[in-house]
């Protein structure tokens, strides 16, 4: 695997072991922009790797060190995401640059097979990482890599689950709800790592996550209402 390294300034030293492998998408113009504001000291921002759409792959800090892509952000109850993860930006305009006809643009298979083998070679070096997008770790803050990422194709080359569960869109909570089944499901959602809090009320902070969850595994409809297939889908990430 080639890969160019472009030095970036910002980085410190981690404070925990490597277990996660979050990935991003850069929400800029151009690869050339994001590399850009990934090595200039005074936006503070950083990845380790940077994935070109045509499948180039840039180094921008050593694996060892602690790369600063996650922020604010929380998984399994760990707040400090930057110690114990590695960061890939991939480049994408998402949410930010979309297509003229509003949609989202689209992963290039040169690309995603790119971060493939750059997530495998990864593994192989730290043993198996938990792998996450940053709107998993920051459901509130943050939708990338967006539902236009294919996860359910990284699954099929051996990263992460993608659970397959019925089609059934019927509703069980909406936003602002109480009910005691709000609790079972915020027990599971943090049971799997989202930072949830198990208040029994369907609140901000779980639709976000919801949100999340369904961002990663039921794109074609992201709204963060629970209906029984994200429940079902909650049940198999926990079992
Ligand atoms: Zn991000």
């Amino acid at each position: 695997m080639k890969i160019t390294q472009t030095p970036s300034p910002n980085f410190d030293a981690r404070t925990l072991p490597i277990s996660l492998l979050i990935l991003h998408y850069t929400g800029m113009e151009s690869g050339e922009a994001a590399l850009a504001r990934m090595c200039d000291a005074d936006a503070k921002v950083s990845a380790h790797y940077m994935v070109e759409t045509d499948g180039r792959i840039f180094q921008l800090v050593d694996e060892e060190n602690r790369a600063w892509h996650a922020g604010v952000s929380e998984w399994a109850g760990e707040t400090n995401i930057n110690s114990a993860s590695i960061g890939i930006e991939i480049v994408n305009g998402g949410h930010n640059v979309p297509l003229e006809d509003g949609s989202l643009p689209p992963y290039p298979d040169v690309q995603i097979n790119a971060v493939i083998a750059l997530s495998k070679a990864v593994m192989a070096r730290h043993g198996s990482l938990t792998l996450l997008g940053h709107s998993d770790i920051a459901p509130e803050r943050k939708d990338d890599p967006g539902e236009h990422f294919p996860w359910a194709g990284l699954a099929a080359a051996g990263l992460g689950a993608y659970p397959s569960v019925e089609d059934d869109r019927r509703i069980l909570f909406t936003a602002g709800e109480r009910d005691r089944g709000v609790s079972i499901l915020q027990s599971g959602l943090a049971h799997i790592g989202y930072g949830a809090r198990v208040t029994g009320i369907m609140d901000a902070r779980t639709t976000a996550i919801v949100t999340a969850l369904q961002r990663r595994y039921r794109q074609d409809q992201v709204d963060g209402v629970v209906d029984v297939m994200t429940m079902e889908i909650v049940k198999a990430l926990v079992s």
